[in-house]
């Protein structure tokens, strides 16, 4: 039968799932961008909460305000609003939980003034968000806020009837304070450093426009940045897209008739600021960490796990493959990162309270060598101009500052500029996608006959091509690359 509070008691006793009394559940916290993530990440620890007996009155409203948001809604609102999240082991194990803290979906287009009603509601003390980094709404360029988007546009002209995200976010405030209410906390869950001050900033920008479009009204900017709190987080499980099979592999397996469950790899990882005038769940006895500055985690998460992405993928791609697993389960490979954040990565990071760092990156090469996942170097290579500066040029500055390694550092950056030729080992065309890549291609072309010519771009790399140490190590392994090709090159630098 088709998943739904009459059929729970039917489902075999493989498939774990609510044992609370959902009907006594009132919601706390509304959501924005119910898609994968949420459902595998923050709605799994309040499940466990609930589940231990804490925090009934942290149900979840959901709401979806993009067109495509119709799916969603179709298949939660067949089904009582529950979902099976099924977590991915390595050996291919499935392990199938029902989730029961969402209570009621609510697709804005079709009315928004139930989705301000469930926002104003003072029992809501929480709204939180996954509307991805696209959602944020920063100018890539100036870092600035970007209302070009229609619905932002739509919400400048018309306050009181929203469409975006940040449009229902304002209005809902706005509502309350005439109504005497608290503010909610707006707790951002997106993939974005800082994440809660983009929010806090993009969304005072977007309402401090709203105030010029109404020079009569009290204005909203001013009393948003005294009154509502916007804690930062760092968020980290991998849930890839629901495919059919895994939709079917549900169905025969466990005899579960679920629309949209959603799937995830084991682990899971919040460290969330405690800043939440307004109370907040438990969530530290959920497995969540609850801490004062989320700066370290996020510093660990960037030049650890995202830069290890980067040091697996030109040089896994380079030596024939396409997958994450494949590299991750190649002990060259494993040698080469476990070297790298240990030497390099690692020494870059302040104190990481309540993290065992060697455990960290030993437990990263586990999740990245789960062949479930079936992640993709093709992903990991796109979008390089953005990463690299990011996530492994911090850490080569740090360690030429003190005096720390950075070979490995030098051997990632060499294989960016060699996979950006856009032609690999046997001479087959590589596609680059990269917003620079025309630039970024160009400077490739040019090495061979000017062999710092990659390392040019001062927006990307700064003066790194003045420093001898860098570049003496960066010439000798794009000349290896070159000569011997990327394993080669690799088992030299990991064995030599
Ligand atoms: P998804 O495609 O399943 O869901 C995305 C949700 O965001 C949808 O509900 C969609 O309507 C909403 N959305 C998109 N653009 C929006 C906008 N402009 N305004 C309002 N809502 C908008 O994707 P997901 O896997 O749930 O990922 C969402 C975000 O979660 C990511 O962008 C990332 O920031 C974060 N995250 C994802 C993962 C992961 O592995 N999937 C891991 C860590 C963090």
């Amino acid at each position: 039968p088709r998943l739904g509070d009459e059929t729970l008691d039917q489902l075999p006793d493989t498939v774990a799932r609510p044992s609370y009394d959902r009907s006594t559940l009132t919601p706390g916290i509304v959501h924005l961008g119910v898609g994968g993530f949420h459902r595998a990440h923050e709605a799994m620890y309040l499940d466990r909460l609930m589940e231990d007996g804490r925090d009934h009155d942290w149900a979840v409203v959901g709401v979806g305000t993009m067109p495509g948001d119709v799916r969603m809604r179709d298949a939660l609102k067949g089904q009582d609003c529950l979902y099976t999240l099924v977590i991915k082991h390595p050996d291919g194990t499935l392990e199938p939980r029902v989730i029961g803290c969402l209570v009621d979906y609510l697709f804005a287009p079709d009315d928004p003034e139930a989705v301000l009603a469930a926002m104003v509601d003072p029992r809501v003390r929480v709204v939180s968000l996954t509307i991805t980094e696209g959602g944020y709404h920063v100018n890539q360029v100036t870092g600035r806020f970007d209302p070009g988007d229609t619905a932002l546009q739509a919400d400048l002209d018309s306050p009181g009837t929203p469409r975006s995200a940040f449009g229902f976010v304002t209005e809902a405030l706005r509502r309350r304070r005439a109504a005497g209410a608290e503010p909610f906390t707006v707790m951002s869950c997106d993939n974005l450093p800082g994440n809660g001050d983009v929010a806090r900033d993009m969304i005072g920008a977007f309402a401090a426009l709203q105030d010029d479009r109404s020079p009569g009204g009290e204005p909203l900017a001013p009393w948003l940045a005294e009154h509502v709190a916007f804690p930062n987080s760092m968020v980290d499980r991998i849930t890839p897209v629901t495919s059919q099979e895994d939709i079917t592999a549900l169905a025969e397996q466990f005899g579960v008739e679920d629309a949209w469950p959603v799937v995830c790899e084991p682990f899971t990882q919040w460290v969330l600021e405690d800043h939440f005038p307004t109370g907040r769940p438990a969530f530290e006895e959920a497995g969540a960490q609850v801490v004062e500055d989320v700066v370290p985690y996020e510093l660990m998460k960037l030049r650890l796990l995202n830069a290890s992405h980067q040091a697996l993928c030109y040089l896994g791609y380079l030596s024939g493959y396409r997958y994450v697993h494949e590299v991750c389960q190649d002990p060259l490979f494993v040698d080469f990162l476990l070297g790298y954040m240990e030497h390099e990565g690692a020494p870059t990071l302040p104190e990481v309270p309540g993290v065992d760092l060697d455990a960290y990156r030993r437990e990263l090469i586990d999740r990245f060598a789960n062949p479930e996942v079936r992640d993709t170097l093709a992903r990991l290579c796109a979008e390089s101009s953005d990463r690299i500066p990011k996530w492994l040029v911090p850490v080569i500055r740090h360690n030429l500052e003190h005096g720390g390694r950075i070979d490995s550092s030098a051997l990632v950056v060499a294989s960016w500029a060699r996979y950006a030729e856009g032609v690999d080992e046997q001479g087959q065309p590589i596609e680059v996608v990269d917003r620079f890549k025309d630039t970024v291609m160009a400077a490739a072309a040019r090495q061979r006959e000017e062999p710092l010519a990659f390392l040019q771009d001062e927006s990307f790399f700064g003066d790194l091509r003045h420093d001898e140490r860098f570049t003496t190590a960066y010439l000798g392994f794009l000349r290896s690359l070159h000569d011997k090709g990327a394993r080669a090159t690799l088992e030299d630098h990991v064995n030599g």
